[in-house]
């Protein structure tokens, strides 16, 4: 079972969200998730579906400066995951057509969150919204707050407040 990418990104933009986003077929898969991934099975956080980005995108960290997605950008987490839905045990399903299908199982390797993690299409069209559920597995912790507890970078340990200062005048 091959391992691929994935990362959440804190997007400090008109509302603060983040950007989860998978590597599936070449691309990272986005959605934008308001109040970001829970730890707890009982939380079902809405996940609308945006536009893929570009495989390179997955360590940005730095300041937008205006247009779409103006603002600051922090990897919030980072890590590989692998497709609960294939592989041994799994009905074979590949993300690819998981995706399709709207229906998403994943086990996370990040720095943060550990874990199954299922996305659910609830809405089809020209913009897609998706559940984000914490699978009920042995990652599950409902006391457990990363986005409030946790709130730095995975990647260089700086706040939001700290990239946007060390992006300068220039680029902000
Ligand atoms: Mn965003």
């Amino acid at each position: 079972m091959s391992k691929r990418r994935f990362v959440i990104q804190k997007h400090d933009a008109t509302n603060l969200h983040y950007d989860f986003r998978l590597e599936i077929g070449g691309v990272l898969v986005s959605w934008a998730v308001p109040k970001g991934l829970s730890t707890d099975p009982k939380d079902k956080r809405l996940a609308m579906q945006t536009e893929d980005h570009e495989l390179e995108y997955l360590d940005f960290e730095g300041v937008i400066p205006e247009g779409y997605g103006a603002g600051t950008v922090m990897v919030w987490d980072i890590g590989t995951y692998r497709n609960l839905r294939s592989g041994k045990g799994g009905d074979q399903t590949g993300m690819e057509a998981a995706l399709d299908e709207g229906l998403i199982e994943v086990w996370l390797e990040g720095k943060k969150l550990t874990g199954g993690y299922a996305l659910k299409r609830i809405e089809d069209g020209s913009d897609p919204k998706w559940l984000v559920i914490k699978m009920d597995d042995e990652q599950a912790d409902a006391r457990r707050n990363p986005v409030s507890s946790e709130p730095d970078s995975a990647l260089s340990g700086r706040s939001l407040e700290d990239i946007e200062a060390e992006a300068g005048p220039d680029d902000g």
